[in-house]
């Protein structure tokens, strides 16, 4: 498993990791579906490739808040690094440098984001520094800190806000701090985030299986109400919203799971604003 109570070393994660995506690249008889996030797999690994031909290691990092899309991001990064042969030191004296990575925390974040990021840090062997928003701030801290970082990998996608005429590779916009943003799933639709995820077989933040399907900050995150379920008093054991029951003026709902949501505009349905 990819989990698991020691991380296994960065070497030996990537290797994994690439057999995992192997294989999923390699299924015989892929339905449309399957093939379309194949595709979109390969693109992702060969904007990845590129970035590493372009930037050093030292010179690249990943903007990740545990959210599903940066999760994706993470895991074909691991992959790339193995298929580029960057996951093993030349002296076995210089242990290799963990992956540089960048958190904006929310103002009132999920205890389940924090846990789920404490995790990704452990399991992916993520160096990562975190900074108050606002983002444009953090940003120009962040650079601040490691003044040699050039690149930053983003796991925005086109039906985001913003994300219409985004390119593989992007400076960042006028009034933003100065560095290219790099957006290898930006042709990914919600759906193929959650065909990969599930396929891979990797933790994801616990939020995602109580219809939560984009995360914000505690105030202004809902379980998305496109996955809201009516069901009967007796099915429902609590009512509290921690565990995905909530109360919708006086009759149950519990909701269904992220990756049962298909369209990609509805997934910020629960999110205010
Ligand atoms: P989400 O799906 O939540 O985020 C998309 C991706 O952004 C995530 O997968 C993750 O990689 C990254 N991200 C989002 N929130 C965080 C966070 N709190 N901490 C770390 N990473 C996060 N906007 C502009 O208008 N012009 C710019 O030049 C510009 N440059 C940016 C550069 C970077 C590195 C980032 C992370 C954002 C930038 N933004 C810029 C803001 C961007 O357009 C989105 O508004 C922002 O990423 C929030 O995303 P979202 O909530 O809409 O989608
Ligand atoms: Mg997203
Ligand atoms: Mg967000």
């Amino acid at each position: 498993p990819l989990v698991t109570d020691t991380p296994l070393p960065l070497s030996e994660l990537c290797a994994s990791i690439n057999d995992r995506v192997t294989t999923f690249l390699e299924l015989p008889d892929p339905s449309p579906r399957i093939k379309a996030v194949q595709e979109q797999t390969r693109i992702a690994l060969g904007v990845i490739s590129d970035a590493l031909d372009r930037y050093s290691l030292k010179e690249v990092s990943l903007a990740y808040n545990g959210g599903k899309d940066c999760l994706v991001l993470l895991v074909l990064y691991h992959c790339a690094l193995h298929r580029k042969g960057l996951t093993t030191k030349s002296t076995s004296t210089d242990t290799h440098e963990p992956i540089q990575s960048v958190y904006i925390q929310s103002e009132h974040p999920f205890e389940e984001v924090e846990e789920f990021v404490a995790l990704s840090v452990k399991q992916y062997s993520l160096s990562l520094l975190k900074y108050p928003p606002p983002m444009k701030a953090a940003f120009a801290n962040y650079l601040h800190d490691q003044p040699q970082v050039k690149a930053i990998f983003v796991g925005t996608r086109r039906t985001d806000p913003h994300g219409e005429h985004l390119k593989h590779f992007d400076p960042t916009d006028h009034g933003w701090p100065t560095f290219v943003r790099i957006h290898p799933v930006i042709d990914w639709h919600y759906v193929d985030i959650w065909t990969f995820i599930r396929h891979i077989n990797i933790p994801y933040c616990v939020l995602y299986d109580r219809g939560y399907t984009s995360l914000g900050g505690t105030t202004d995150t809902h379980p998305n109400p496109a996955l809201a379920r009516q069901i009967s008093t007796s099915e429902v054991p609590t009512l509290d919203s921690s565990n995905g029951g909530a109360v919708n003026g006086s009759r149950p709902v519990k909701f269904r799971p992220a990756y049962e949501l298909v369209d990609d505009y509805e997934e910020r349905l629960g999110r205010d604003r």
